[in-house]
């Protein structure tokens, strides 16, 4: 599973980091998304997959799954 995280579209919800927080991080200024890797962290895959499903602005992509 590879994980892409659109900057651009992203609301700074922060929901993705409280759902899987070894693989996302927020930007401390901006508090925009940062992908902390391409794949999810050990054991957070569905953690990822719900941060997909979650997302409000659909900026978590998940390719391979
Ligand atoms: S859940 Fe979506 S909008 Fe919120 S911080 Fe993560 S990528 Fe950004």
């Amino acid at each position: 599973m590879k994980i892409t995280a659109d900057t651009g579209s992203c609301v700074a919800s922060g929901q993705c980091v409280l759902l899987a927080p070894g693989t996302f991080d927020q930007d401390e200024e901006t508090g925009t998304v940062v992908l902390l890797a391409e794949e999810p962290a050990p054991g957070e895959e569905d953690a990822v997959r719900q941060a997909e499903l979650t997302c409000p602005a659909a900026a978590i992509r998940l390719t391979g799954a």
